[in-house]
């Protein structure tokens, strides 16, 4: 049903686990805090482990395509976003405590948000899935218009869809970035990274961590300590770098992997 089917549960964690590291210091300057480990409350006053929309909305996307044999239903993922939204379905506990103004927006309207001011990462953080398909650049481009509907939105969930598949089959970092249309954007220093939830932030400051690092753990904790929109731009990197390095030395740690919460809803979207 999905393609690369090894990987999917691996890449899956991979957005929960920088989501959840991500979470405590959502919002944070740059520099103000350092992240080393899992840790819990902060900014949103949850317990270590818990991650956010960035995954419960990646856990909807699969599990609509899961549900209709890995083909892009873009109604069906809508009703599940708003299962979510409404529900607190794929939620931990059932709480959404985090939730984009975009996103919101467009699920009470039923239309993506086209404006060019409505290109936040809130399409970005949950298209990974996709990369597990053979879905069309077009596909991509309505999945992420049911609620980011701009062309810069649509085009970074395109590209970053490219860049997972190149990494599952089999490239290397820099390749993957450079197929994102991201070439050498490892040479740029940190200082030149943003992390806000702009898309345009968001998507380079993930590939600058994936092409920077050599692990998994040190491409997420990069991620988080870049500040501001800490947990999507961990889940967006940690999605690839899951994938880079699973199954090696550098791959997901054990112990975050153990400390993660709401694994049982995690688990239940995932194929078999
Ligand atoms: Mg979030």
């Amino acid at each position: 049903m999905f393609q690369h089917q090894a990987l999917l549960r691996p890449a899956i964690y991979g957005v929960a686990v920088g989501d959840a590291l991500g979470v405590p210091y959502e919002f944070m300057a740059r520099g103000g805090f350092r992240c080393t480990d899992m840790v819990g409350y902060g900014s949103h006053r949850q317990p270590a482990g818990t991650w956010s929309d960035d995954t419960s909305m990646t856990l909807a996307t699969v599990d609509s395509l899961r549900q209709n044999d890995g083909r892009v239903d873009v109604d069906d993922m809508r009703r599940r976003f708003v299962m979510w939204l409404c529900d607190g379905m794929y939620a931990i506990d059932g709480n959404v405590f985090d939730c984009g103004i975009t996103v919101r927006e467009a699920l009470r309207r039923g239309v993506g948000r086209d404006g060019e001011r409505s290109n936040g990462n809130g399409s970005l953080m949950r298209i990974l899935p996709l990369a597990f398909t053979d879905a069309s650049d077009d596909e991509v481009r309505a999945v992420s218009a049911i609620t980011h509907a701009h062309a810069t939105s649509m085009d970074a969930c395109v590209a970053y869809v490219h860049a997972a598949r190149a990494l599952l089959e089999g490239a290397g970092p820099r390749e993957a970035a450079t197929t994102a249309g991201y070439a050498g954007i490892w040479e740029r220093p940190a200082s030149a990274v943003r992390s806000t939830g702009y898309v345009l932030h968001t998507l380079p400051a993930a590939l600058w961590c994936l092409t920077t690092t050599g692990s998994y753990a040190d491409c997420v904790r990069a991620a988080v300590n870049l500040g501001d929109d800490t947990d999507t731009t961990a889940a967006v990197a940690g999605g690839l770098a899951a994938i880079r390095y699973h199954g090696g030395s550098g791959d997901v740690p054990r112990d975050w992997m153990g400390r993660l919460r709401g694994r049982e809803i995690i688990e239940s979207v995932l194929p078999a």
